[in-house]
């Protein structure tokens, strides 16, 4: 067995590790133990680690089936990379309909946590724009699964957490560009109430809004942040998929005594008023727009060896402003924030998974350094509040949440357990079902 760790590095488990090669003669039952697919772990938690048992890593189920450039339809193997497929498509005029904050995720990956990008207020989650994939059980059974085929195994393997099967190989829709460049605006917000404001205002006409906040600002600056809005460029032309810049590297983990409240909240301040005007305006390529952190290698290892959480709620939006702002105040007391908080406003359109996170909302996402038990008990009172606010927390983040609250937030969790696949099961199922 190796060790191994998601993203946040909380926890660490030991597991055996199986790399499927051929999707058509691929079998992956007789096995003793009991099975996860497993992309690239960059999920934060543990809803990809399966403790003393087995991970099917899909790295080497890596190819491209067929490419409709004309209509913008691409069919793939699930361990297909999102930056191999912008490198494919974009030089043709093509882009991912949905993209989340990094690229370097699998196409399984994507749809088994139907993830969400700075476009959801216009295109829901990644799933929407799945039309088809081939779901592999353990035991052999192989089912083609749409909308109108095996409809409700397609529903439950989308954001379904790896726990219906293998995904073998995967259709998804493209979108339409004309550049590979990015028109976006950068705002400077005093306050939460700005934020609601700005995000209601450029949700209307701009296709990509986000904010980044400074989640240790209190009272009157409370949810200060700066608001980022942009969309497709149409001049320039296009270039290639991926570009070649100069990429940074953490090479070591940062000592502990690198994260503290004061060097965080230094570092806040100082983002905060990183722009000299209240509002700038930018033309650049696609990458530091919808990847930023992607250009720094091993991000990760800036909080040390003990690893991070991530907190990802959505709070529907009646009460939003409210409980974000009860949220922000017990995090800015607690002095526990972090450098990368994030605000977006989660739009209508219905997520088609049966256990997927987004729906209707506003979203909160914070990284926290671990500080052991005092972090985990900020969590609890977290939690409290977006339990009471009938909100929820994100499993793809998650590595502490507990079975109440997990079903709490999902409460169709029962039903989607007659789709699991018996022969597959997560650190993360077992933590929060018992199952
Ligand atoms: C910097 C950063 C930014 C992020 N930004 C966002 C964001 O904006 N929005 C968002 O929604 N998420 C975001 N995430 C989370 C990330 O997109 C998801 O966790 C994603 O699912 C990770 O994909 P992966 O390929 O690494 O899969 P893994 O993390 O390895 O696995 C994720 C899940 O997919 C399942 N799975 C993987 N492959 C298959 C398959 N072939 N068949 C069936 N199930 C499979 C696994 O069992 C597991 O349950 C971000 C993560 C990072 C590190």
């Amino acid at each position: 067995m190796t060790v191994f760790q998601s993203w946040g590095r909380i926890p660490s488990v030991r597991q055996d590790t199986f790399f499927p090669k051929w999707r058509n003669t691929l079998a992956i039952g007789d096995r003793d133990s009991l099975l996860l697919p497993y992309g690239r772990g960059r999920s934060y938690g543990d809803s990809c680690l399966n403790d003393g048992q087995t991970i099917c890593v899909t790295s080497r189920l890596n190819h491209f089936i067929h490419f409709d450039r004309e209509q913008g339809i691409l069919r793939c193997e699930s361990g297909v990379g999102l930056d191999e497929i912008l490198q494919l498509v974009v030089p043709y005029g093509w882009f991912l309909t949905v993209t989340p904050g990094t690229r370097y995720i699998t196409v399984g990956g994507a749809i088994a946590n139907d993830v969400h990008g700075k476009n959801h207020h216009l295109a829901g989650t990644f799933g929407c724009h799945v039309t088809a994939f081939e779901l592999l059980r353990t035991t052999g059974e192989r089912l083609c699964c749409s909308v109108t085929e095996n409809a409700p195994m397609f529903r439950a393997t989308i954001g379904g957490l790896g726990l219906t099967g293998l995904i073998t190989w995967a259709e998804i829709r493209l979108k339409k560009i004309t550049t590979s460049f990015i028109d976006s605006e950068t705002i400077r917000f005093e306050n939460l109430a700005e934020f609601f404001v700005l995000s209601e205002e450029s949700d209307r006409d701009w296709e990509y809004t986000v904010a980044w906040i400074d989640c240790l600002a209190q009272n009157t600056s409370l949810g200060r942040g700066l608001f980022m809005r942009g969309r497709h460029s149409e001049q320039l032309m296009l270039k290639s998929g991926n570009t070649r810049g100069r990429r940074l590297s953490i090479p070591v983990n940062a000592p502990g005594f690198l994260l503290n409240q004061y060097t965080i909240r230094l570092f806040n301040e100082i983002y905060y008023h990183k722009n000299r005007k209240k509002q700038c305006a930018s033309h650049a390529h696609y990458e530091p727009f919808f990847y930023p952190l992607d250009s720094i290698d091993n991000w990760n290892r800036m909080y040390g060896r003990r690893g991070f959480y991530q907190y990802q709620c959505v709070i529907p939006l009646a009460d939003g402003q409210a409980i974000i702002a009860a949220l922000l105040t017990t995090i800015a007391v607690s002095g526990m924030g972090s450098f990368l908080s994030v605000l977006k406003r989660f739009g209508d359109i219905a997520s088609p998974g049966m256990l997927s996170f987004p729906r209707q909302g506003v979203t909160l996402a914070l990284d926290f350094p671990n500080y052991g038990d005092k972090v985990l008990a900020l969590f609890e009172q977290l939690d409290n509040l977006v339990m009471d606010a009938n909100g929820a927390v994100y499993p793809a983040k998650d590595a502490r949440m507990s079975a109440e609250a997990f079903q709490h937030y999902f409460p169709q969790w029962r039903d989607f357990s007659r789709y699991r696949d018996p022969g597959m099961s997560s650190s993360f199922w077992r933590r929060v079902t018992g199952e």
